[in-house]
Protein backbone atom coordinates (compact mmCIF):
# COMPACT_ATOMS: atom_id res chain seq x y z
CA UNK A 1 0.00 0.00 0.00
CA UNK A 2 0.81 3.59 -1.14
CA UNK A 3 1.12 5.93 1.75
CA UNK A 4 0.08 9.00 -0.63
CA UNK A 5 -2.92 6.81 -1.75
CA UNK A 6 -4.04 5.72 2.13
CA UNK A 7 -7.36 6.50 3.33
CA UNK A 8 -6.10 8.02 6.29
CA UNK A 9 -3.85 10.70 7.80
CA UNK A 10 -2.16 11.40 10.89
CA UNK A 11 -2.21 14.02 13.44
CA UNK A 12 0.95 15.68 15.72
CA UNK A 13 -1.16 16.29 18.43
CA UNK A 14 -3.77 14.07 20.65
CA UNK A 15 -7.21 14.66 20.13
CA UNK A 16 -8.64 17.05 23.29
CA UNK A 17 -11.87 14.73 23.42
CA UNK A 18 -10.32 11.27 24.11
CA UNK A 19 -8.73 10.40 27.61
CA UNK A 20 -7.18 7.33 27.30
CA UNK A 21 -3.78 6.28 25.62
CA UNK A 22 -5.46 3.89 23.17
CA UNK A 23 -8.06 6.26 21.42
CA UNK A 24 -5.12 9.37 21.53
CA UNK A 25 -2.72 7.11 19.68
CA UNK A 26 -5.44 5.18 17.53
CA UNK A 27 -7.02 8.52 16.31
CA UNK A 28 -3.54 10.42 15.94
CA UNK A 29 -1.94 7.42 14.24
CA UNK A 30 -5.32 7.38 11.48
CA UNK A 31 -6.27 3.74 12.45
CA UNK A 32 -9.76 4.92 13.62
CA UNK A 33 -12.39 8.01 13.63
CA UNK A 34 -14.42 9.02 16.68
CA UNK A 35 -18.19 9.21 15.45
CA UNK A 36 -19.28 9.76 19.23
CA UNK A 37 -17.77 8.65 22.78
CA UNK A 38 -17.80 4.79 22.63
CA UNK A 39 -18.46 5.22 18.46
CA UNK A 40 -15.72 4.55 16.37
CA UNK A 41 -15.46 4.43 12.66
CA UNK A 42 -12.26 1.81 11.69
CA UNK A 43 -10.07 3.19 9.43
CA UNK A 44 -8.16 1.15 6.63
CA UNK A 45 -5.27 0.36 9.15
CA UNK A 46 -7.63 -0.21 11.96
CA UNK A 47 -9.49 -2.99 9.90
CA UNK A 48 -6.09 -4.44 9.10
CA UNK A 49 -5.44 -4.65 12.67
CA UNK A 50 -8.95 -6.35 13.49
CA UNK A 51 -8.51 -8.44 10.91
CA UNK A 52 -5.70 -10.18 12.54
CA UNK A 53 -7.01 -10.05 15.54
CA UNK A 54 -9.81 -12.19 14.08
CA UNK A 55 -7.76 -13.93 11.96
CA UNK A 56 -6.24 -15.94 15.23
CA UNK A 57 -8.97 -15.57 16.94
CA UNK A 58 -10.77 -17.91 14.18
CA UNK A 59 -7.94 -20.34 13.35
CA UNK A 60 -8.00 -21.14 17.55
CA UNK A 61 -11.88 -21.34 17.67
CA UNK A 62 -11.66 -23.57 14.54
CA UNK A 63 -8.83 -25.58 16.11
CA UNK A 64 -11.31 -26.42 18.73
CA UNK A 65 -14.18 -27.48 16.14
CA UNK A 66 -16.33 -23.95 16.46
CA UNK A 67 -18.45 -23.45 13.58
CA UNK A 68 -18.22 -19.52 12.40
CA UNK A 69 -21.83 -18.62 11.62
CA UNK A 70 -23.15 -15.10 11.97
CA UNK A 71 -26.47 -14.26 13.27
CA UNK A 72 -28.83 -11.22 13.37
CA UNK A 73 -27.98 -8.18 15.39
CA UNK A 74 -31.69 -7.11 15.06
CA UNK A 75 -33.72 -9.37 17.48
CA UNK A 76 -37.28 -8.84 18.47
CA UNK A 77 -38.36 -8.34 21.60
CA UNK A 78 -40.36 -11.79 22.17
CA UNK A 79 -36.88 -13.79 22.59
CA UNK A 80 -35.60 -11.24 25.28
CA UNK A 81 -38.86 -11.66 27.09
CA UNK A 82 -38.87 -15.06 26.94
CA UNK A 83 -35.43 -14.88 28.94
CA UNK A 84 -36.05 -12.17 31.14
CA UNK A 85 -33.41 -10.20 29.60
CA UNK A 86 -35.79 -7.41 28.07
CA UNK A 87 -36.51 -6.40 32.04
CA UNK A 88 -33.44 -7.10 33.29
CA UNK A 89 -30.22 -6.38 30.99
CA UNK A 90 -29.71 -2.37 32.12
CA UNK A 91 -27.44 -2.51 28.67
CA UNK A 92 -29.70 -3.69 26.36
CA UNK A 93 -30.45 -1.15 23.28
CA UNK A 94 -34.52 -1.70 22.62
CA UNK A 95 -35.36 0.13 19.27
CA UNK A 96 -39.16 1.25 18.51
CA UNK A 97 -40.13 0.44 15.09
CA UNK A 98 -42.78 2.66 13.42
CA UNK A 99 -45.15 -0.22 13.30
CA UNK A 100 -45.27 -0.21 17.13
CA UNK A 101 -43.62 -2.71 17.93
CA UNK A 102 -40.54 -3.19 19.68
CA UNK A 103 -36.79 -4.96 19.01
CA UNK A 104 -33.54 -5.21 20.64
CA UNK A 105 -29.84 -4.84 19.74
CA UNK A 106 -27.64 -8.35 20.29
CA UNK A 107 -25.33 -7.38 23.17
CA UNK A 108 -24.99 -10.64 23.55
CA UNK A 109 -26.69 -13.80 21.63
CA UNK A 110 -27.54 -16.42 24.08
CA UNK A 111 -31.41 -15.31 22.75
CA UNK A 112 -31.01 -16.51 19.17
CA UNK A 113 -27.92 -18.98 19.34
CA UNK A 114 -29.97 -21.35 21.63
CA UNK A 115 -33.34 -21.34 19.55
CA UNK A 116 -30.96 -21.42 16.34
CA UNK A 117 -28.93 -24.73 17.99
CA UNK A 118 -32.37 -26.31 18.75
CA UNK A 119 -34.20 -26.72 15.48
CA UNK A 120 -30.53 -28.68 14.64
CA UNK A 121 -30.28 -30.87 17.86
CA UNK A 122 -32.35 -33.66 18.22
CA UNK A 123 -30.81 -36.29 19.62
CA UNK A 124 -27.87 -37.24 21.54
CA UNK A 125 -26.00 -37.92 18.62
CA UNK A 126 -25.82 -34.01 17.48
CA UNK A 127 -24.24 -33.38 20.70
CA UNK A 128 -21.89 -31.56 21.05
CA UNK A 129 -22.49 -28.64 19.18
CA UNK A 130 -20.34 -25.11 18.91
CA UNK A 131 -20.92 -22.20 16.54
CA UNK A 132 -19.45 -18.95 17.23
CA UNK A 133 -19.36 -15.73 15.70
CA UNK A 134 -17.15 -12.79 15.21
CA UNK A 135 -20.10 -9.63 14.94
CA UNK A 136 -20.82 -6.47 16.42
CA UNK A 137 -22.57 -5.70 19.54
CA UNK A 138 -24.45 -2.71 21.37
CA UNK A 139 -24.17 -1.86 24.96
CA UNK A 140 -26.08 0.87 26.16
CA UNK A 141 -22.86 1.61 28.72
CA UNK A 142 -22.99 4.67 31.12
CA UNK A 143 -19.07 5.09 31.31
CA UNK A 144 -17.16 4.91 27.79
CA UNK A 145 -14.36 6.64 28.26
CA UNK A 146 -11.78 3.85 27.35
CA UNK A 147 -11.57 4.38 23.78
CA UNK A 148 -11.77 0.85 21.99
CA UNK A 149 -11.53 -1.02 25.24
CA UNK A 150 -15.76 0.00 26.28
CA UNK A 151 -17.28 0.43 23.63
CA UNK A 152 -21.03 1.44 23.28
CA UNK A 153 -21.06 -0.40 19.98
CA UNK A 154 -18.11 -3.37 19.61
CA UNK A 155 -16.58 -5.85 17.87
CA UNK A 156 -16.79 -9.19 19.84
CA UNK A 157 -16.03 -12.68 19.11
CA UNK A 158 -18.83 -15.25 21.27
CA UNK A 159 -19.40 -19.00 21.01
CA UNK A 160 -21.58 -21.07 22.59
CA UNK A 161 -21.46 -24.75 23.39
CA UNK A 162 -24.27 -27.03 23.84
CA UNK A 163 -23.18 -30.63 25.69
CA UNK A 164 -25.37 -33.41 26.15
CA UNK A 165 -23.89 -33.77 29.73
CA UNK A 166 -22.32 -32.00 32.67
CA UNK A 167 -19.05 -33.63 32.24
CA UNK A 168 -18.84 -33.24 28.21
CA UNK A 169 -19.03 -30.04 29.65
CA UNK A 170 -16.52 -30.11 31.67
CA UNK A 171 -13.95 -31.46 29.30
CA UNK A 172 -14.66 -28.90 26.33
CA UNK A 173 -14.56 -25.83 28.75
CA UNK A 174 -10.60 -26.74 29.73
CA UNK A 175 -10.30 -27.15 26.01
CA UNK A 176 -11.36 -23.93 25.30
CA UNK A 177 -9.54 -21.85 28.20
CA UNK A 178 -6.10 -23.30 26.88
CA UNK A 179 -7.19 -22.14 23.33
CA UNK A 180 -8.30 -18.57 24.90
CA UNK A 181 -4.64 -18.67 26.47
CA UNK A 182 -2.83 -19.73 22.91
CA UNK A 183 -4.99 -16.37 21.80
CA UNK A 184 -3.63 -14.06 23.92
CA UNK A 185 0.34 -15.55 23.68
CA UNK A 186 -0.29 -15.74 20.11
CA UNK A 187 -0.96 -11.62 19.96
CA UNK A 188 2.18 -10.77 22.71
CA UNK A 189 -0.07 -10.61 25.52
CA UNK A 190 -0.09 -12.63 28.89
CA UNK A 191 -3.46 -12.88 30.03
CA UNK A 192 -4.00 -14.29 33.85
CA UNK A 193 -7.41 -16.33 34.13
CA UNK A 194 -9.44 -15.18 37.67
CA UNK A 195 -11.63 -17.66 38.60
CA UNK A 196 -15.45 -16.00 39.53
CA UNK A 197 -18.95 -17.04 40.33
CA UNK A 198 -20.65 -17.04 36.74
CA UNK A 199 -22.44 -13.08 37.84
CA UNK A 200 -26.08 -12.76 36.80
CA UNK A 201 -26.52 -15.68 34.62
CA UNK A 202 -25.99 -19.10 37.35
CA UNK A 203 -24.55 -20.15 40.23
CA UNK A 204 -21.98 -21.34 38.48
CA UNK A 205 -17.83 -21.18 38.06
CA UNK A 206 -16.64 -18.97 35.18
CA UNK A 207 -13.57 -17.08 34.61
CA UNK A 208 -12.02 -14.07 33.04
CA UNK A 209 -9.21 -13.48 31.22
CA UNK A 210 -7.03 -10.15 32.43
CA UNK A 211 -4.56 -8.54 30.96
CA UNK A 212 -2.75 -6.27 33.27
CA UNK A 213 -3.10 -2.53 32.05
CA UNK A 214 -3.39 0.55 34.02
CA UNK A 215 -6.14 1.20 31.67
CA UNK A 216 -8.62 -1.26 33.05
CA UNK A 217 -11.53 -1.47 34.48
CA UNK A 218 -10.85 -4.25 36.99
CA UNK A 219 -8.53 -4.93 40.23
CA UNK A 220 -7.05 -8.15 40.23
CA UNK A 221 -4.94 -10.06 43.09
CA UNK A 222 -2.65 -12.33 41.53
CA UNK A 223 0.19 -14.88 42.97
CA UNK A 224 3.61 -13.64 42.26
CA UNK A 225 4.34 -17.43 41.90
CA UNK A 226 1.63 -19.37 40.75
CA UNK A 227 -1.39 -18.93 38.24
CA UNK A 228 -4.08 -18.09 40.97
CA UNK A 229 -5.69 -14.78 40.24
CA UNK A 230 -8.90 -13.54 41.85
CA UNK A 231 -10.97 -10.69 41.09
CA UNK A 232 -11.03 -7.95 43.91
CA UNK A 233 -14.36 -7.38 43.66
CA UNK A 234 -15.66 -10.87 45.03
CA UNK A 235 -12.22 -11.85 46.46
CA UNK A 236 -11.96 -12.42 50.48
CA UNK A 237 -8.36 -11.69 50.33
CA UNK A 238 -6.12 -8.69 49.91
CA UNK A 239 -2.51 -7.39 48.46
CA UNK A 240 0.12 -8.88 50.85
CA UNK A 241 -1.72 -11.90 51.83
CA UNK A 242 -0.62 -15.44 51.22
CA UNK A 243 -1.64 -17.18 47.89
CA UNK A 244 -4.31 -20.02 48.86
CA UNK A 245 -2.64 -22.41 46.49
CA UNK A 246 1.23 -21.94 47.05
CA UNK A 247 3.60 -20.35 48.91
CA UNK A 248 3.71 -17.30 47.22
CA UNK A 249 2.00 -13.59 47.91
CA UNK A 250 -0.80 -11.81 46.35
CA UNK A 251 0.34 -8.95 44.85
CA UNK A 252 -2.73 -5.87 43.24
CA UNK A 253 -2.82 -4.83 40.12
CA UNK A 254 -5.40 -3.12 37.63
CA UNK A 255 -6.49 -5.01 34.48
CA UNK A 256 -8.50 -5.31 31.74
CA UNK A 257 -10.63 -7.96 30.82
CA UNK A 258 -10.05 -9.26 27.03
CA UNK A 259 -12.59 -12.35 27.44
CA UNK A 260 -14.63 -14.93 29.22
CA UNK A 261 -15.68 -17.93 29.55
CA UNK A 262 -19.17 -18.89 31.41
CA UNK A 263 -20.88 -22.50 32.40
CA UNK A 264 -24.59 -21.60 31.59
CA UNK A 265 -25.60 -24.40 32.93
CA UNK A 266 -29.76 -24.85 31.57
CA UNK A 267 -30.67 -21.62 32.19
CA UNK A 268 -31.15 -20.60 28.44
CA UNK A 269 -31.89 -24.32 27.16
CA UNK A 270 -34.96 -24.28 29.82
CA UNK A 271 -36.24 -20.87 28.53
CA UNK A 272 -36.48 -22.59 25.59
CA UNK A 273 -37.67 -25.78 26.26
CA UNK A 274 -34.32 -27.15 24.26
CA UNK A 275 -34.64 -31.10 25.10
CA UNK A 276 -32.78 -33.92 23.09
CA UNK A 277 -33.67 -37.60 23.25
CA UNK A 278 -30.55 -39.46 24.58
CA UNK A 279 -29.59 -43.03 24.00
CA UNK A 280 -32.99 -44.96 25.54
CA UNK A 281 -35.54 -42.10 23.95
CA UNK A 282 -35.99 -39.95 27.20
CA UNK A 283 -35.67 -36.35 26.91
CA UNK A 284 -32.88 -34.37 28.56
CA UNK A 285 -31.98 -30.63 28.70
CA UNK A 286 -28.47 -30.04 27.12
CA UNK A 287 -25.56 -28.13 29.44
CA UNK A 288 -24.73 -24.90 27.40
CA UNK A 289 -21.77 -22.41 27.73
CA UNK A 290 -20.41 -19.45 26.49
CA UNK A 291 -16.98 -18.19 25.49
CA UNK A 292 -16.57 -14.12 24.68
CA UNK A 293 -13.38 -12.18 23.68
CA UNK A 294 -13.79 -8.37 23.02
CA UNK A 295 -11.50 -7.84 19.56
CA UNK A 296 -11.91 -4.34 19.61
CA UNK A 297 -11.27 -4.07 23.15
CA UNK A 298 -7.78 -6.47 22.30
CA UNK A 299 -6.53 -3.76 19.86
CA UNK A 300 -6.77 -1.09 22.32
CA UNK A 301 -5.33 -3.17 24.86
CA UNK A 302 -2.44 -4.22 23.02
CA UNK A 303 -1.77 -0.41 22.15
CA UNK A 304 -2.55 -0.03 26.33
CA UNK A 305 0.88 -1.95 26.59
CA UNK A 306 2.86 -1.36 24.08
CA UNK A 307 3.28 2.43 22.94
CA UNK A 308 6.09 4.74 23.70
CA UNK A 309 6.29 8.81 23.58
CA UNK A 310 6.63 8.76 19.71
CA UNK A 311 3.88 5.87 18.84
CA UNK A 312 2.27 2.29 19.01
CA UNK A 313 4.60 -0.46 18.87
CA UNK A 314 2.67 -3.15 17.42
CA UNK A 315 3.47 -6.75 17.90
CA UNK A 316 4.18 -8.33 14.35
CA UNK A 317 1.29 -11.18 14.81
CA UNK A 318 -1.60 -7.99 14.54
CA UNK A 319 0.55 -5.49 12.92
CA UNK A 320 -1.42 -3.61 10.07
CA UNK A 321 1.71 -4.07 7.94
CA UNK A 322 5.04 -6.16 8.23
CA UNK A 323 7.56 -3.51 6.84
CA UNK A 324 7.63 0.30 6.83
CA UNK A 325 9.14 1.52 3.81
CA UNK A 326 11.02 4.96 3.21
CA UNK A 327 13.01 6.71 0.65
CA UNK A 328 15.09 9.26 1.67
CA UNK A 329 17.54 11.75 0.43
CA UNK A 330 16.57 10.93 -3.36
CA UNK A 331 17.05 7.21 -2.62
CA UNK A 332 14.32 5.85 -5.24
CA UNK A 333 12.35 2.86 -2.83
CA UNK A 334 9.85 2.04 -5.63
CA UNK A 335 11.78 -0.96 -6.69
CA UNK A 336 12.08 -2.77 -3.58
CA UNK A 337 8.77 -1.50 -3.15
CA UNK A 338 7.74 -3.65 -5.72
CA UNK A 339 10.09 -6.34 -5.23
CA UNK A 340 9.26 -6.60 -1.81
CA UNK A 341 5.48 -6.95 -2.15
CA UNK A 342 5.45 -9.51 -5.16
CA UNK A 343 6.94 -11.85 -2.66
CA UNK A 344 4.43 -11.38 -0.67
CA UNK A 345 5.42 -8.84 2.07
CA UNK A 346 2.98 -6.53 3.66
CA UNK A 347 4.19 -3.12 3.04
CA UNK A 348 3.52 0.44 3.69
CA UNK A 349 5.55 2.59 0.91
CA UNK A 350 5.93 6.26 2.24
CA UNK A 351 5.96 7.58 -1.39
CA UNK A 352 4.82 10.94 -0.26
CA UNK A 353 6.48 14.37 -1.20
CA UNK A 354 7.21 15.01 2.51
CA UNK A 355 10.84 16.05 4.92
CA UNK A 356 12.26 13.02 6.82
CA UNK A 357 11.72 14.42 9.75
CA UNK A 358 8.07 13.90 9.03
CA UNK A 359 7.99 10.60 7.27
CA UNK A 360 10.00 9.28 10.61
CA UNK A 361 7.84 10.64 12.80
CA UNK A 362 4.47 9.07 11.53
CA UNK A 363 6.27 5.61 10.77
CA UNK A 364 7.13 5.66 14.72
CA UNK A 365 3.34 6.82 15.34
CA UNK A 366 2.13 4.37 13.34
CA UNK A 367 4.16 1.70 15.00
CA UNK A 368 4.77 -1.33 12.16
CA UNK A 369 7.21 -3.52 13.67
CA UNK A 370 9.71 -3.41 10.62
CA UNK A 371 11.21 0.24 8.75
CA UNK A 372 13.56 0.06 5.78
CA UNK A 373 14.94 2.94 4.55
CA UNK A 374 16.47 3.51 1.18
CA UNK A 375 18.91 6.57 1.07
CA UNK A 376 22.21 7.49 -1.21
CA UNK A 377 24.01 7.39 2.22
CA UNK A 378 23.61 3.90 2.72
CA UNK A 379 26.03 2.90 -0.07
CA UNK A 380 22.83 0.13 -1.83
CA UNK A 381 22.37 -1.60 1.37
CA UNK A 382 19.05 -0.80 3.74
CA UNK A 383 18.81 0.43 6.27
CA UNK A 384 16.42 -2.29 8.60
CA UNK A 385 15.29 -0.91 12.02
CA UNK A 386 13.32 -2.57 14.40
CA UNK A 387 10.55 -0.40 15.88
CA UNK A 388 10.33 -2.26 19.53
CA UNK A 389 14.08 -1.96 20.48
CA UNK A 390 14.95 0.70 17.68
CA UNK A 391 18.50 -1.49 16.94
CA UNK A 392 19.16 -0.61 13.16
CA UNK A 393 21.40 -2.80 10.84
CA UNK A 394 22.36 -2.38 6.98
CA UNK A 395 21.58 -5.15 4.76
CA UNK A 396 21.79 -6.06 1.21
CA UNK A 397 18.70 -7.10 -0.48
CA UNK A 398 19.07 -10.77 -0.28
CA UNK A 399 19.70 -10.55 3.28
CA UNK A 400 16.62 -8.49 3.70
CA UNK A 401 14.51 -10.60 2.18
CA UNK A 402 15.70 -13.22 4.58
CA UNK A 403 14.73 -10.90 6.89
CA UNK A 404 11.02 -10.42 5.72
CA UNK A 405 10.53 -14.05 5.27
CA UNK A 406 12.04 -16.11 7.41
P1 LIG B 1 -17.05 -5.72 31.36
O1 LIG B 1 -17.06 -6.24 32.76
O2 LIG B 1 -15.73 -5.16 30.95
O3 LIG B 1 -18.21 -4.81 31.07
P2 LIG B 1 -18.58 -7.96 30.48
O4 LIG B 1 -18.47 -8.88 31.63
O5 LIG B 1 -19.79 -7.12 30.34
O6 LIG B 1 -17.27 -7.01 30.44
P3 LIG B 1 -19.14 -9.91 28.39
O7 LIG B 1 -20.55 -9.54 28.35
O8 LIG B 1 -18.86 -11.24 28.92
O9 LIG B 1 -18.29 -8.78 29.14
O10 LIG B 1 -18.47 -9.76 26.95
C1 LIG B 1 -17.38 -10.56 26.49
C2 LIG B 1 -16.16 -9.70 26.20
O11 LIG B 1 -16.50 -8.58 25.39
C3 LIG B 1 -15.52 -9.08 27.43
O12 LIG B 1 -14.63 -9.99 28.05
C4 LIG B 1 -14.79 -7.88 26.85
O13 LIG B 1 -13.53 -8.27 26.32
C5 LIG B 1 -15.68 -7.47 25.70
N1 LIG B 1 -16.54 -6.32 26.06
C6 LIG B 1 -17.56 -6.29 26.94
N2 LIG B 1 -18.13 -5.07 26.97
C7 LIG B 1 -17.44 -4.31 26.07
C8 LIG B 1 -17.55 -2.96 25.65
N3 LIG B 1 -18.50 -2.15 26.11
N4 LIG B 1 -16.68 -2.52 24.71
C9 LIG B 1 -15.70 -3.33 24.20
N5 LIG B 1 -15.57 -4.61 24.58
C10 LIG B 1 -16.42 -5.09 25.49
MG1 LIG C 1 -20.21 -5.18 30.84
Amino acid sequence: MRLSKLFSRTYREAPRDEESVNAQLLVRAGFVDKTMAGSYSFLPLGVRVLRKIENIIREEMNAVDGQEVLMSMLHPKSLWKQTGGWDNIDVLFKVPSRTGKEYALGQSEEEVVTPLVMKRVLNYKDLPQAVYQIHWKFRDELRAKSGVMRGREFLMKDMYSFHADQDDFDRYYEIVKKAYFKIFNRMGLVAKSTEASGGSFTDKVSYEFMVLTDAGEDDILYCENCDYCVNVEIATLSKGDGCPKCKGVLDQAVASEAGNVFDLGQKYVKDFGFTYDDAEGNKQLPIMGCYGIGVTRLMGVAVERSHDDRGIVWHPSIAPFEAHLVGLGGGDATPLYAKLTELGVEVLFDDRDKGAGEMLADADLIGIPTRLVVSPRNEGKIEVTDRATGESQLLDEEALVAHLTK
